[in-house]
């Protein structure tokens, strides 16, 4: 952090951050923690005066994200507030991936409110910086850096600003970044409230959509989501909505009352048609909205901030030039993509009359045989996502599995090898049979055996490899058979020109 005080031109003092991230929520709070494990000074901004979730959002997440918390060293904070459930389900199938190759072949199930309460818990070890209480309003960009303004007019300056700002961003409309997609066909309430009468528990289909009904832990209140027979306004939902909405879909309002809160959501599905322009970003919400249905939204924006943390903190300390940050909308928008129209087939096969009814019992018939049930599994968890980096071994842009190596101080798994998120090159054939020397400085090199099966999820087994270099967020840039061919391209690629030899 510094101060610039520049009055003499009018410009009145401003403290000054590397990078500035505009919304604390948990792709914020996840972009902090990379850039923070990075050595990057970094600042959230977030308008909320504290990290309390007022209502409930994210109900879970899958187990890509788990890798990558896991990635971290974190993972089993989350683990043990949460649990592991089989909740993806296609249709009426449920995509059990028990048997998927990896540590967490499962959905984990926890609010998200617990999960911002424990990444705020660990970034503020990195440690970052939150501004609490206050609001990004605007900025303008330079060929330097970027003014930022907040609601408390003390300016910011960074020399890149990431809008995590939620699906109404602030950041992206300021930035002018176009938000292709489709409008709202459907909207729901989701609310907390007393019921005087008793509702009918569980999950209710029918030709609008989903209705559901949880008692929750007090044994008082209700949690309720209802489909509203028309798409809602773009205002505050009130309680005579909820009782509308019950009222049209069961015949009763069980007596619905003293709402703790009330919020409206909808299909409406988008997606920022680039990430980044000039010295802005975006990611999560802010990149892309889509119905909840399936529990993508969380995931994706925790894989946006690992995907670009790293590029981002590489271009902010120089040793990667800023076309490298090209490669975050390249990687990110085709995952982005594939969610938004996936989360759009789910959402489809909620509304059941009796003919989509009729759709939804062959496809679940379909995705219940092992092999769509695989490719359905690899997709809802992430764990197939595939970055286009080329031709070559099937590793080769997919994520590393977590493997029980040995080194030479004694077993280890790879993802504790990542938990500084720094590049990693895994030599897996005779010690000493690749130099790296004019990297060293920012990538690891180590020795280690493993002579296990190379499974990945969905596609199955995989020849060995003889060395992988690891990005910082998992994914394998270059794989070695035998010869270094190539690794001189692929470090220089990633990680920046070699050092003077
Ligand atoms: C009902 C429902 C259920 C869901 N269930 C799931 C699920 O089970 N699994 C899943 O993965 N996803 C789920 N989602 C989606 C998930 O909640 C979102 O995708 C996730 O919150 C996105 O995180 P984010 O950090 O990108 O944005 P947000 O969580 O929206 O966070 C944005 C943050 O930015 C702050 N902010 C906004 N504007 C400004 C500004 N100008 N200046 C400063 N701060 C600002 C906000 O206060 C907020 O804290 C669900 C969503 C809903 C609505």
């Amino acid at each position: 952090m510094g101060l610039i005080d520049d009055v003499s031109e009018g410009r009145v003092a401003m403290t000054e951050h590397a990078v500035v991230i505009a919304g604390g929520g948990p792709t914020g709070m996840m972009l902090a923690a990379e850039l923070a494990l990075a050595k990057v000074d970094v600042a959230v901004v977030e308008r909320r005066p504290d990290h309390e979730l007022i209502g409930s959002r994210a109900g879970g997440f899958h187990a890509r994200t788990i890798e990558v918390l896991d990635q971290r060293g974190v993972a089993d904070r989350f683990l043990a507030e949460g649990q592991t459930v089989q909740a993806a389900t296609f249709g009426t199938a449920v995509l059990d991936m028990s048997d998927f190759p990896t540590r967490h072949p499962y959905t984990l199930g926890i609010g998200q409110n617990q999960f911002e309460r424990i990444m705020a818990e660990w970034i503020a070890e990195l440690p970052v910086h939150i501004y609490y209480g206050r609001q990004v309003t605007g900025f303008a960009q330079d060929d330097s850096g970027v003014d930022v303004r907040l609601s408390d007019d003390e300016p910011l300056r960074a020399q890149y600003l990431v809008g995590c700002d939620s699906g109404r961003s602030l950041i992206r409309k300021a930035a002018g970044i176009e938000f292709p997609g489709w409008d709202a066909t459907r909207s729901n309430l989701i609310a907390e409230v007393e019921l005087t009468e008793e509702p009918p528990q569980g999950l209710h289909h029918d030709a609008a959509g989903t209705h559901g009904f949880r008692q929750m832990e007090d044994g008082r209140t209700f949690g309720i989501v209802t489909t509203e027979q028309q798409v809602g306004p773009n205002s505050e939902p009130t309680l005579g909505d909820l009782s509308a909405a019950l009222i049209a879909a069961f015949g009763s309002d069980f007596g619905v009352h003293d709402p703790t809160w009330i919020s409206r959501f909808t299909d409406m599905t988008r997606q920022a048609a680039s990430y980044r322009e000039g010295r802005v970003l975006l990611a999560g919400d802010a990149a892309h909205v889509h119905y909840p249905v399936g529990g993508q939204g969380l995931s994706l924006g925790v894989q946006d901030a690992v995907n670009l943390g790293w590029k981002l903190a590489q271009v902010v300390k120089g040793s990667s030039s800023q076309s490298l940050l090209d490669s975050y909308t390249a990687e990110r928008h085709p995952v982005g993509a594939r969610a938004l129209r996936y989360t759009m087939a789910l959402a489809a096969l909620q509304r059941r009359d009796d003919r989509v009814q009729a759709l939804v019992d062959v496809v679940s018939e379909v995705a219940s045989m092992d092999e769509p049930r695989k490719h359905l599994g690899g997709i809802h968890s992430g764990l197939d996502i595939h970055y286009d980096l080329g031709e070559g071994h099937p590793l080769l842009g997919r994520r590393i599995p977590d493997l029980d190596l040995i080194a030479a101080e004694g077993p280890l798994r790879v993802f504790e090898l990542l938990h500084d998120a720094r590049p990693l090159l895994l030599d897996l054939g005779q010690p000493g049979d690749i130099d790296i020397t004019r990297w060293a400085d920012r990538v690891k090199l180590i020795d280690v055996a493993y002579d296990g099966e190379w499974e990945l999820p969905v596609l199955g087994a995989v020849s060995p490899p003889t060395a992988v270099l690891i990005r910082p967020d998992g994914y394998v840039a270059w794989v070695g058979d035998g010869t270094d061919a190539g690794l001189g391209d692929a470090l220089a690629t990633w990680f920046g020109p070699p050092t003077a030899a």
